[in-house]
């Protein structure tokens, strides 16, 4: 059986995350979404609010699972018989760091990284991106599901009237 891992913050997931993931579980047996936890990077959802928004948004894909992990990624992959990360490369800015870790990950634990080219029209498309249009107001509809977008919104407005504060990626989820 041939598991892989799709790796990312997914804070949130787009519909670019969703394509990659979507076309990885008709060439693989089962495709695991590993959200990872990053102490450095402040989020705007908490590990367990984007586990429950991909877990949703993935339903209707029966071999695709969600979990988190707060490590290395390899060390997951070798504890989950995980023999491939999947990753979209979206332009030739993504491909330099990509190279890199893929090469440290083959190099540290014999782990494949298998590269999807993005589809043309989510080349652009960033969760970063996304939030920073949405916080101006900008319309990012067309770029995540409607469930996220909703989620999203209350959340940027929350932030703005200070009702909530920035997670610490990990603060809210207990760990
Ligand atoms: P990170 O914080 O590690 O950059 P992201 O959640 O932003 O994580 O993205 C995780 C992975 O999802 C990326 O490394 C990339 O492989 C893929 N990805 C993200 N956005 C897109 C997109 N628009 N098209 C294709 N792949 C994407």
């Amino acid at each position: 059986m041939k598991r892989v891992v799709c790796p990312g913050s997914f804070d949130p997931i787009t519909h670019g995350h969703l394509d990659i993931i979507g076309r990885a579980s008709e060439i693989y047996d089962e495709v695991v979404i590993a959200v990872l936890v990053n102490r450095e990077k402040s989020s705007l959802f908490t590990v367990e609010e984007r586990i429950e928004m991909i877990n949703e948004t993935v339903k209707g894909l029966k071999n695709v699972t969600v979990d988190s992990w707060s490590g290395l990624l390899v060390d997951y992959c070798r504890a989950n018989s995980i023999s491939a990360i999947v990753k979209g490369l979206r332009a030739v800015s993504d491909f330099d760091y990509e190279l890199q870790m893929a090469q440290m990950n083959q190099e540290l634990a014999g782990v494949e990284t298998l590269f999807m080219a993005t589809r043309p029209q989510y080349s652009f498309l960033s969760s970063s991106l996304v939030k920073e249009i949405a916080t101006y107001g900008g319309d990012v509809s067309a770029h995540l599901p409607k469930t996220v977008l909703d989620l999203m919104q209350t959340r940027l407005a929350e932030v703005k009237s200070g009702s909530s504060a920035d997670n610490k990626d990990d603060e809210k989820a207990g760990r």
